[in-house]
This record gives structure tokens, C-alpha cells and sequence, in this order.
């Protein structure tokens, strides 16, 4: 009888792929093993086996595979089983899953692929737009092939980019096909096997007597085996016997010495410090803790509210030390690993070589590092902190999921597909485990809060501060009236700068959140009126002063700034609108002996960017930090007794019906890090509507006076957590084939069900890269099922598909959207 197996390829195909393999092959072969395969005319794929079976395919003849690639599965069961309600659930294919979910070096493939080099610091500036475009799709997708580099940029001949590109390092070339990932190898020495027996020894070293450099290095050897009792490395040896590689080369050569490898592990720390027991707990943390217990006991997901430095992550320690002893393994989700340096040096003092990091700014090999140890079940990967990517690790034996910050937005994956919520995915992953979950925030989401209240998920709180230190002190100051009796100072009210005078005066430091980058948003002339426009995107280009540019946030196109109107001639051209970089450049004049940091995406650029900035800010190296969003994500500093908002309004405006409920998350998480150790903190939030319901309930604390008015107009107007909703965009370079497409579509789900649809609209931005955009909003009401909604969209697609006007029309589902 004839062998087949089913796989899945790393491509968006609704169905699996059928192989025939040889009885052999299928005696070696294990579900979740990989191997490759032949694709098409000419490509060959990494395919991940999830079946195997008796029956051919109907309609194409079975090829052979290629090869087996591994010899054990590297991918696990429970993960086939939680891609698979990804890919339902999120209305994408297996293949985007498992591509996205398993790191690129373990996806060997065929023709030249051209891989960003993510060590490289690239000054974006100095990219042309095709170079640009490329380098930032390979931000995204790891790999791509020339095909793929091809349509990105619309044209045949990309060989100047790529030239380009190589030339600054920015990516990196592979030709042929094999494994790319190589562990790290270290050389290591030892005496030849002959002079195992003293006789050969003592004729050695007598022999060497006339070599004195070459005896050194033996004797070397000697000593060190002896006090060290472990091997020894070749580049120990040359430091203790202070002699040159060429003379240990030599007598490698003459065999006396042997050199040897042993693969190491790259993820190391720095350790060998004595662990940490966990604190102590406070009155407060101790019955949140009993609190969240007994809810695991029933309610497998909790979730703690507990106000900014309450002691959450004290917490977390604890449940985490109870599940390694359980010899389970604990996964840590953070919204942004890149700024929590903070956390995970705290974290080490308590897990030390028990922690692996899952880093999207790792490169290749230390990602495959990760996934093996998680694997494994490593002692060494027990507790995994990673961001919303660390959630496919192939785990072992997972005893706990902490998600802390859980309210952060960036938890969604916006592109490319999987668009999945992290949160929400590692709450499924966790039952599939029947583990514990906790999320954890100051300022819960309205969907968790929401499930918590009606007994969906279990709930603990901690109201108080530790070292019941007062929650900060907030005042909101009116700038329509301060400008009104020209009391303003640049964007600083008098209030604010009194304030910073005094904090500075006292050896304290200020962070000042204004959440725009940038200088300013608009360069206008105030003759004619005239902004200049990006020519690929409808938005207006960004004033930065320190380029002397005009840039385009969407697709970065820039431009030297001009000294004259674009449209009129005239030179009067103003600024409308500020930025970090304002907010930095006025603090300059008005308190020239600060010294002043900035911390927002054009500052952070390089790896260790962030963790630079916090820690130079940590010791005190910066009095005032000025910064966007980066800045509240769970910041612990000792030292900051001021925070102020520049600018509240622009959040409240926020075209989305999220607006309310983050400016409330956002600003609570800024002002919680002032005062987080005996004084209590103030912070100033300037604002033209100081009579706004949101900012008054930040001042007050109030969150669950914003709960309940937010859930009303959700209720109202139909949104989460009262009703579900996808978005559909449709993405296309032709303005009226686009209208005609999503019209279609938007008609085809109009007469489909009972569900609402909203639109097609076109977005603020409506078209970004020369390419126009659409979105269609459908809001299911909770007694809907959903799969069955899912299945009458796709089955729509399936129609709009075969229709050949609309060919090339892209259509990008997002469920949940947010
Ligand atoms: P949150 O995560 O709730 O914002 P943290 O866990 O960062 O709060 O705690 C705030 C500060 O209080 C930290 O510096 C932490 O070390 C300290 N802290 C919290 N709990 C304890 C405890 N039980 N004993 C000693 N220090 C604690
Ligand atoms: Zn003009
Ligand atoms: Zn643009």
C-alpha cells in the first residue's frame, strides 16, 4: 500500500499538501517533524508533516518528498492543535501560522534568499525608496525571495538594490539550500592521546626544554586542568600561558596538542550570583495571592487589578516559584521586550539560568536556541519571558501563563497574518495545557474587566501602593486660559514649569510624555494655507528639525525642509502642532543646566537603544525625559517625582472608539511613574478641555466609573466586548477599481446575514505606498455564532475571487480588530 502524508507549507494555502513517501521515510517519519519538498515547477519548501495516511489525492498525482530534515518532532502537538484555532479563529491559513510561529532558520528553502541582517544599524535616512521598501518588508518577513523583492518594488532589474543594500550591511545573501541554522561552537584544547602515559609525557617535556615558549603553553595546560578540573578553552590557555595562537597552532600541529569542539549555547548570562529568595509579601499582595489561588482552583484565568507599583510583579514571583517546583514550565508575556531590561534583571535575581528571553531583536540562531531548550524542557528555559511571539515556543509542560500589562494594544498583531491577539490566544493555549492564567494590568482592558465582572474570569485586586506610598497627586491645567492671559512658555504653562523648577531643585527627576515624534506634525504656510503632502501616502510630511527634513510617517519619503511655500512662494511658512522633539528643544532654552533625554521611535533605532536611554536615566546620567507611549510601559525609576502630560487632547480625539478607554490606560500608566518609592508623586496634565469626564476620572482614579460609561456606549453603538467585530480592508494602486470591489463585497455581506455592516469607508489615511484603502467594519452580536459568520465571509471571497474585475484587489481580514 502506498504512504502518504499530509503537511503544511509555509504559504497561504487554505488546504494541506498530500506527499507519497517511501516505507522507510515513513518508519523514520514523526508528526511535527519537517522535510522538504518540491513545490510548483521549481521551488522547494520546508513542510511541517501533520498527517500520515493511506489515501491519494483526488486531483494531483503525490510527489516524493526530498527529504527528512529532523530526527525527533520539533514541533508539538498541542501547538498543531492551538495554529490550527489561530488560523480559524484570526481567518487566516495554517501556512501563515506556521510561518510566522516557527523562526526563519528553521525554514530551509530553495533560490537566493535574501535575509535582513538585524544587527546592522541602518540610517533609514540615507536609503533610497526601492532599498527602503525592501528593508522594510524584511522587518516583517525574515526572508524573501527575488520574486518577492521583485513585486514589492514593481520592478524586473533589483540587483542595484540589493548591491545597494549589501553594500551597508542591511541584509544578507544565502544561495543554496541547506540548514541555516549552525549552532555556536567553542575550541577547546587538550594534550595529544599519546601522552597519556608518562613515559610519552616525560620524553615531551624534556624534548620541549630546548623550546621554551612551547614548553610555557604545556605547563599552562597542566595547571589549568589541574585547578579547574574542566576542560579547557583554547583562548583560556593563550591568556594563561601569555603566549600567541601561533605557538599553540604549532604544537596542534606537531600533535602534542588536540583541538576540540563542544557546541554552547549562545543565550547566556552573566550570573553566577547566588539567587534571590522572593520578597516578602505585604498584607495586601498575601490576599491577592490567596484571592487568585482559589480562583485557579475554579476559573482557570484570573485577572489581578492592581494600581501602578502595588506589587504585581512580586506576585507573579510568587505563583512562579510555585510552578517550577511543580517542575512546570512558566511562559512571562510582556507587550515589548525591548523595554524591559528592568524586568528581566529583576527577574533574574529571583529564576537566574532558569529564564530564557525570547527576543524579536535575537538573531536567527539564538531564536532556535530558544525553541530547542523550550522543547527539551531545558532547565534552562523553565521561565520564558518573551513578547506576544514567545507564545508558539514548542513547550513541554507549561504550568503557567503571566500577561502582564494585559490592556496594552500592542499584544494585537497588526501585520502580516496571523493577526492575532496574544492575550487572547494564550488564554486558549493555556486551556489546551489546563493551566493557569493570570493578566494582570492597573488598568484592565474593557473586555477582561468586562468578563471578570460577569464571573468569566476570575478577579484580585491590590488598591494600595507599596509601602502604602500615596498614589500621585494629579492636576489638570487649563492651557486655553493660560494662553488666553499669555501665560504660556513655548507648549509649558506656568504651572508646569514651576513645578519642574522645584523638582529639579531637589536632586529629582521629571518625565515629560508628550505622544507625538517629531518636531511637528505640519509645516503650513500662513499666506496661502499650503502643507506639503507625501506623494505616495494622503498625509501631510513631518516637520524634523534635527534632519532638517519633512518626512512621511507611513512610507518614509522625506525631504530637504524648504525656505519658501511649495505652492505661493512666500516664506512664511509656521509649524502647527509639536513633538517630542519641540518639547526637547524648548526644555534646552528654558532650563539650560537639565540635561535632557528623549526616548520615542526615532531615538531608539539600534539594538540596545532602549536599554541605554533607561539606564542612563536610572542613574541619573538625564534630570528630564522627554518621550512618546515607550514610556509608560512598566517603567520602574527611583527617582521621578514629576510627570507631565504636554498634551491630552490629541489622545481624547483619536478617531476610534478605543480613544476614551486608552487615553484613561494611557495617561493612568504615565502618571503611575512618578512617586513609586516614599514620596508622593505630582503630575501635571495640560489640557484645553479640563472639564473632559475621562480626565476627570484619571485625576480621581475612578476607574471604574470609566468602566461603567465606557460599556454603556459600547452597548449603544455596538461595539466589544457587547458585539464582535472584524474589519475587512481592501487594498489596491487603482482608486475605482478599488470603490467598485469593496462595494461589491460590502453588498454581497449586507444581503448574507443579519449581521451590521459598516462602510466601505475610507480610512484618515486613505492611501499609504500608492496604494488606496478601504475598510468594511461588521459588528456580529453575541448570540451569532461565528464560525458560521466566518464561514459566509470566506464563501463571499470565494465569489469575489472569481470575479475578473476585481483581480488583484487585496483583501485583509482582521478579527477583533483594534
Ligand atoms: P507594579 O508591577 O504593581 O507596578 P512592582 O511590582 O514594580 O509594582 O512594585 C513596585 C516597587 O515596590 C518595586 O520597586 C518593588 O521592588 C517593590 N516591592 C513590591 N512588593 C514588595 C515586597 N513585598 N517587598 C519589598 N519590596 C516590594
Ligand atoms: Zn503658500
Ligand atoms: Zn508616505
Amino acid at each position: 500500500m502506498e504512504i502518504f502524508i499530509n503537511v503544511i507549507l509555509p504559504i497561504p494555502l487554505e488546504k494541506h499538501f498530500t506527499y507519497r513517501i517511501s516505507e522507510n521515510e515513513a518508519s523514520q517519519l514523526k508528526l511535527g517533524m519537517r522535510v522538504a519538498v518540491p513545490f510548483g515547477k521549481t521551488k522547494l519548501y520546508t513542510a511541517l508533516v501533520v498527517e500520515l495516511h493511506n489515501r491519494p489525492p483526488l486531483v494531483y498525482e503525490a510527489k516524493a518528498i526530498h527529504d527528512i530534515l529532523d530526527e525527533e518532532p520539533i514541533v508539538t502537538s498541542i501547538q498543531l492543535k492551538h495554529w490550527q484555532w489561530i488560523a480559524d479563529y484570526y481567518m487566516c491559513t495554517l501556512g501563515e501560522v506556521f510561518r510566522s510561529a516557527i523562526p526563519s532558520a528553521l525554514l530551509l528553502e530553495s533560490e537566493t534568499l535574501i535575509l535582513p541582517n538585524k544587527d546592522a544599524i541602518i540610517d533609514e535616512d540615507q536609503l533610497k525608496d526601492d532599498d527602503f521598501l525592501v528593508y522594510e518588508a524584511l522587518k516583517y518577513q525574515n526572508i524573501l525571495h527575488v520574486n518577492d523583492i521583485m513585486e514589492i518594488v514593481e520592478k524586473k532589474n533589483i540587483l542595484p538594490i540589493l548591491n545597494r543594500l549589501i553594500k551597508i550591511n542591511a541584509i544578507v545573501l544565502k544561495e543554496e539550500i541547506h540548514e541555516q541554522y549552525k549552532p555556536k561552537m567553542v575550541r577547546y584544547v587538550r594534550l595529544g592521546q599519546r601522552y597519556n602515559s608518562e613515559v610519552e609525557l616525560e620524553v615531551l617535556l624534556n624534548s620541549l626544554t630546548r623550546a621554551p615558549k612551547q614548553s610555557q603553553v604545556v605547563l599552562s595546560l597542566f595547571h589549568l586542568q589541574a585547578t579547574k578540573k574542566k576542560p579547557i578553552k583554547l583562548n583560556e590557555l593563550e591568556i594563561e600561558s601569555k603566549s600567541s595562537r601561533a605557538v599553540i597552532r604549532a604544537l596542534i600541529n606537531k600533535e602534542v596538542l588536540e583541538e576540540y569542539f563542544i557546541q554552547t549555547d549562545r543565550v547566556v548570562f552573566s550570573g553566577g550570583k547566588e539567587l534571590e529568595p522572593p520578597k516578602e509579601l505585604n498584607e495586601y499582595q498575601v490576599k491577592a495571592l490567596n484571592t487568585i489561588r482559589q480562583s485557579f482552583n475554579k476559573n482557570k484565568v484570573t485577572l489581578l487589578k492592581g494600581v501602578t507599583s502595588s506589587g504585581k510583579t512580586e506576585v507573579y514571583v510568587q505563583l512562579i516559584e510555585e510552578c517550577l517546583s511543580e517542575g512546570k514550565q512558566a511562559l512571562y508575556l510582556v507587550p515589548e521586550i525591548a523595554i524591559t531590561t528592568q524586568l528581566i534583571s529583576r527577574l533574574q535575581e529571583y529564576f537566574g539560568s532558569a529564564i530564557s528571553v525570547f527576543h524579536s531583536k535575537y538573531n536567527m540562531q539564538e531564536k532556535v536556541e530558544v525553541w530547542k531548550n523550550v522543547l527539551n524542557n531545558k532547565s534552562k528555559a523553565q521561565l520564558i519571558i518573551g513578547a506576544r511571539s514567545a507564545l508558539f515556543l514548542p513547550f513541554a509542560n507549561l504550568g503557567l501563563i503571566i500577561i502582564d500589562e494585559e490592556h496594552e494594544t500592542s499584544f494585537k498583531q497588526y501585520d502580516p497574518a496571523p493577526r492575532y491577539h496574544a492575550r487572547d490566544a494564550a488564554i486558549v493555549l493555556g486551556g489546551l495545557f489546563n493551566c493557569n492564567v493570570l493578566l494582570g494590568s492597573a488598568t484592565p482592558s474593557i473586555e477582561s474587566y468586562n468578563n471578570a465582572q460577569t464571573t468569566k474570569y476570575g478577579y484580585a485586586q491590590i488598591d494600595r501602593r507599596f509601602g502604602n506610598v500615596l498614589m500621585p497627586d494629579i492636576e489638570l491645567v487649563d492651557i486655553k486660559e493660560q494662553h488666553r492671559k499669555k501665560r504660556m512658555k513655548g507648549h509649558f504653562s506656568e504651572r508646569l514649569l514651576e513645578e519642574i523648577t522645584e523638582t529639579l531643585d531637589q536632586g529629582e527627576q521629571v518625565i515629560l510624555f508628550q505622544n507625538r515624534r517629531g518636531y511637528a506634525p505640519i509645516l503650513e504656510c500662513t499666506t496661502c494655507g499650503h502643507s506639503p503632502q507625501c506623494p505616495n501616502c494622503d498625509v501631510s510630511l513631518t516637520y524634523h528639525m534635527q534632519r532638517k527634513q519633512l518626512r512621511c510617517h507611513y512610507c518614509g519619503h522625506h525631504i530637504a525642509i524648504p525656505n519658501n511655500c511649495l505652492a505661493c512662494g512666500s516664506n512664511t511658512l509656521d509649524t502647527k502642532g509639536f513633538g517630542t522633539e519641540q518639547v526637547e528643544q524648548e526644555l534646552n532654552t528654558i532650563f539650560p543646566s537639565a540635561k535632557v533625554g528623549r526616548m520615542d521611535l526615532d531615538s531608539t533605532r539600534g539594538k540596545h537603544a532602549h536599554a541605554k536611554i533607561i539606564h542612563a536615566f536610572e542613574n541619573q546620567e538625564m534630570d528630564i525625559l522627554v518621550g512618546t507611549q515607550m514610556l509608560t510601559k512598566g517603567l520602574d525609576f527611583r527617582n521621578v517625582n514629576l510627570v507631565g502630560i504636554m498634551n491630552a487632547d490629541a489622545l481624547l480625539n483619536f478617531p476610534d472608539f478605543r480613544a476614551h478607554e486608552r487615553t484613561y490606560q494611557l495617561l493612568t500608566q504615565v502618571a503611575g511613574r512618578a512617586g513609586r518609592t516614599k514620596k508622593r508623586g505630582k503630575v501635571i496634565i495640560q489640557t484645553y478641555n479640563p472639564y473632559h469626564q475621562i480626565l476627570k476620572q484619571v485625576t480621581t482614579g475612578d476607574y471604574e466609573g470609566m468602566f461603567r460609561e465606557q460599556l454603556y456606549e459600547r452597548e449603544q453603538y455596538k461595539y466589544p466586548p457587547i458585539n464582535r467585530i472584524i474589519r475587512i480592508s481592501f487594498k489596491h494602486k487603482e482608486y475605482n477599481k478599488l470603490n467598485e470591489a469593496s462595494a461589491w463585497f460590502a453588498k454581497a455581506l449586507h444581503n448574507a446575514s443579519e449581521i451590521k455592516v459598516l462602510g466601505p469607508e475610507f480610512p484618515p489615511v486613505a492611501r499609504i505606498r500608492n496604494q488606496y484603502l478601504k475598510h468594511v467594519l461588521i459588528k456580529i452580536p453575541k448570540g451569532v455564532p461565528l464560525q458560521k459568520t466566518k464561514k459566509n465571509i470566506k464563501r463571499i471571497q470565494n465569489s469575489f475571487d472569481a470575479v475578473s474585475q476585481f483581480k488583484g484587489v487585496r483583501i485583509i481580514y482582521n478579527v477583533d480588530y483594534m
